[in-house]
């Protein structure tokens, strides 16, 4: 480790921020540790607040317990948002107007989610899900609403309607594309998923391409979708996507595209600034991630990268999802590579898009985590596949280990 590196500051208290710190300490960073963070509460994971934490008591899902979260010596500045990046001063400054000097800066943002119609802020029982405090706010609509709408058919929004149904809630989706999660997996795993929330009772509204809020006297909100009023909801929930935070890099002249433009190892356009988590573009994927994974693996990464240390990420995408019970794991990205598709149906479906070569694509697995386990080490070892194999039921995928 270079021993010019006296002071880290570390913008954004998530789940790539927290995993950071911890690998800096780890790694032997002994210097001065700050966070700016814009929630009140300790690092915590967002994955449990769509699913457990809406219908169940669990509790702020931390990342760590007290005793190791104390041992991290953090210097935190919280309930805070740092506004400004000086970068000819090497400092970074908040909304109380300090400023904190930095050797080494990770920007770990995050994405907030993205409203298609600003006004509908403005209507009380419309929201989306990002924080504890919304996921709070959530639980306590479903403990007494009976109907909800949700508009967007992506991950959020589904395991939304997933959870209330779970509660003995109506449910309707409105989905402007044909398919379910169209842009992170092909149509026949949609479609697989269609069926999923179709067996389970929530009302599929899709190819709506013109949707609107009225917000009724009483309160509850009316859809009307493509000129068809719905029968008014207690509450809907957008899942219509994120805005990535990325505005502090901008504007402070970091190089940004989709998100900020890093590296393999995190360093963004400026040596003594870094990115991890959502808000850092995906070093060889070019895209936005929004992965659990990545946000955890990828900032441990640069966080060695930060002390001065060899670091390269080169894990494959994977997402996970819960949905009716249904645990779904998502290795891969959908490319314009896949040349055949096969579904293997052993006690839960498996989905392998391959390319030409028989090579490994994509791979979606219903209850199947083992696959999965399995389809990382193909992906890594750029493994040919015999496609019959795949779809035989009785071929024990094992033996391809
Ligand atoms: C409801 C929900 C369910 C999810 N489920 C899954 C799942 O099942 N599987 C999966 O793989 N992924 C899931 N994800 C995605 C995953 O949680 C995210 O990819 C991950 O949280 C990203 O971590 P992050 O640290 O980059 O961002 P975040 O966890 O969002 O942390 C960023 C933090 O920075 C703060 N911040 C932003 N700007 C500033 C500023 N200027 N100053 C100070 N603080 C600032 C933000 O408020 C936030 O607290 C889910 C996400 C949500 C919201």
């Amino acid at each position: 480790m270079t021993s010019d590196i006296q002071r880290i500051v570390v913008i954004g208290g998530g789940q790539a921020g927290g995993h950071a710190c911890k690998a800096l300490r780890s790694e032997g960073f002994q210097g001065q540790l700050m966070v700016v963070a814009d929630e009140p509460h300790d690092f915590y994971e967002r994955p449990p607040l769509s699913k457990g934490v809406i219908t169940a008591e669990e509790p702020l899902p931390k990342l760590f317990p007290e005793d190791s979260l104390a041992a991290l010596d953090i210097h935190w500045h919280r309930p805070r948002r740092a506004t400004h990046i000086h970068r000819d001063a090497n400092q970074v400054e908040l909304d109380d107007g300090t400023r904190l000097d930095y050797d080494r800066l990770l920007i770990a943002t995050g994405s907030r989610p993205r409203l298609p119609v600003d006004e509908w802020a403005n209507i009380g029982n419309v929201m989306t899900l990002r924080s504890w405090t919304d996921a709070c706010r959530l639980k306590e609509c479903l403990a007494i609403g009976r109907r909800i709408g949700i508009i967007g058919g992506g991950w959020i929004g589904l395991e939304v309607a997933s959870s209330a149904r779970k509660l003995g809630i109506e449910v309707d989706v409105f989905e402007r594309a044909p398919a379910l999660c169209g842009r992170s997996v092909g149509s026949e795993v949609a479609e697989a998923i269609r069926e999923l929330h179709q067996h389970h009772g929530v009302g599929l509204e899709l190819e709506r391409q013109d949707i609107q809020l009225n917000e009724e006297q009483d309160g509850r909100v009316t859809i009307l979708a493509d000129g068809r009023a719905h029968e008014p909801y207690d509450l809907v929930v957008v899942g219509t996507g994120v805005a990535i935070n990325l505005e502090l890099a901008r504007d402070a002249g970091i190089k940004t595209d989709l998100g900020i433009v890093i590296d393999a190892a995190g360093h963004t356009s400026d040596p003594t600034i870094f990115a991890a988590g959502d808000v850092a573009q995906h070093p060889h994927l070019g895209l936005c991630l929004q992965s659990w994974a990545y946000a955890q693996n990828q900032a441990r990464v640069v966080a060695d990268a930060m002390l001065g240390k060899e670091a390269h990420y080169d894990e494959p995408a994977w997402l996970w999802s819960d949905q009716h019970g249904v645990n779904i794991q998502i290795l891969g990205v959908p490319t314009g590579e896949t040349h055949c598709v096969i579904r293997r149906e052993s006690s839960g479906s498996v989905f392998f898009y391959l390319d030409h070569d028989n090579r490994l694509v994509q791979m979606v697995a219903f209850d199947q985590p083992r696959a999965i386990k399995l389809g990382k080490r193909w992906l890594e070892a750029e493994r040919v596949l015999d496609p019959e194999a795949l779809a035989d039921p009785d071929f024990n995928l094992m033996q391809l280990r």
